[in-house]
């Protein structure tokens, strides 16, 4: 085993602290993996905070991981020594099921082994994510990061990205779709790049009214202050899809109004429930649906998608020992646009 410096909650309560973990030595199939950075996730205080029940404490966050290959296994063909690669949310699934034979393995119907606050396939041993100086990783969990996207830039998309890219493609939004991405935050900016990368007219509909240039700068083509009531009134039919990738709850229905007849909102976000009414869906056949993160082929062709499109993270690299500052500048929908924990701070 190897002994790995942490930071963990211990309990849903307590701050992050410096922590020790055992990394499994790497098996003939394995990847380790020195962690150069690690991006910080809503998902994280959520869960750190218990707030889907059933977490899994002390708990060592962090699914926004790029470092370099230390070590392979003697089985462990695609990776090599030095090789500059990625994990995502998960490190392991059942390899057998339809949801894993179709390349989702996010849906693994055994339950995939995300990379924290998880079990491994053996049901058993816990998962530690990110912040941490190194991981073990089974080599069909590990992404490539094409040449080009700055590494710390690139770590966000290995939940965000792949979060807001998963539905826009399965969706199929297109050039000239009217495109609404809700909560400007780490999803909600990586969604409006995407988006507007894939050819979309993009509009952000924030509940923080100084965003509107930070929006604009980022490619959005208009603003739409949500604090205003009229702007629900003034908007009503407007999108072909919207990405609601906000963090605490809001009113659905509200946002299903602006969606033009026909069209989709997907939710991203993960807030507590909130009522649904029946009429905004009925009467113009709109849909409401939701999407998890994405499959192993599909985040390496967003990673790819990115480095053709020259689209990375806007982030704010911090020591590791600004992590509690950060959960609670999150909490008020103060980061422009995702922190990144550089982890040499931790060695
Ligand atoms: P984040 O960076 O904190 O951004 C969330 C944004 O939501 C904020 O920037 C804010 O945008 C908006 N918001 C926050 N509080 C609000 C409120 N009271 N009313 C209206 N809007 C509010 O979070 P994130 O990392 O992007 O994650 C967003 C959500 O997605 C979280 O719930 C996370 O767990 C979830 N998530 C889901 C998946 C998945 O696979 N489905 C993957 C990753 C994360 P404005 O200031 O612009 O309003
Ligand atoms: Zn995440
Ligand atoms: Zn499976």
């Amino acid at each position: 085993m190897l002994s790995t410096p942490a930071y963990a909650a211990a309990t849903p309560t307590s701050a992050l602290a410096p922590y020790s973990i055992e990394r499994r030595d790497p098996g003939p199939r394995d990847v380790l993996i020195d962690i150069r950075y690690c991006g910080v996730c809503h998902s994280d205080i959520h869960q750190a905070r218990d707030e889907w029940g059933g977490s899994i404490f002390p708990m060592v966050p962090g699914h926004e991981i790029i470092g370099t290959v230390a070590q392979v296994g003697s089985e462990v063909t695609r990776w090599r020594p030095g090789d500059t690669v990625g994990v995502g949310c998960m490190v392991d699934s059942c390899r057998r099921c339809e949801a894993c034979e179709a390349g989702e393995e996010q849906f693994c119907e055994g339950g995939a082994s995300f990379t924290y606050n998880s079990r491994e396939q053996d049901g058993v041993t816990p998962t530690y994510g990110g912040y941490a100086t190194r991981i073990t990783v089974d080599q069909d969990f590990v992404l490539r990061i094409p040449a080009g996207i700055p590494l710390d830039r690139a770590a966000p998309l290995l939940c965000a990205g792949i979060t807001t890219y998963s539905p826009l493609r399965y969706f199929g939004v297109k050039a000239g779709d009217a495109v609404g991405v809700v909560g400007l935050g780490g999803l909600g900016h990586m969604g409006v790049k995407l988006a507007k990368a894939m050819g979309a007219r993009v509009t952000v509909l924030s509940h923080s009214p100084g965003k509107r240039g930070d929006a604009l700068a980022l490619g959005a083509d208009d603003f739409i202050a949500t604090h205003d009531a009229a702007a629900f009134s003034d908007n009503a039919n407007r999108f072909d899809f919207l990405l609601d990738t906000v963090s605490a709850q809001h009113d659905y229905n509200a946002y299903l109004n602006l969606l033009k007849r026909d069209g989709t909102m997907v939710l991203v976000g993960l807030p507590d429930p909130t009522p649904l009414a029946a009429a905004p869906l009925v009467f113009r056949r709109r849909k409401l649906t939701g999407s998890l993160i994405g499959g192993i082929r599909e985040t390496q062709e967003m990673l790819d998608f990115c480095a053709e499109h020259g689209v990375a993270a806007d982030v704010e690299l911090i020591p590791i020992q600004q992590i509690n500052e950060a959960f609670e500048r999150m909490l008020k929908s103060d980061v422009r646009y995702r922190f990144v924990i550089d982890i040499a701070s931790l060695a």
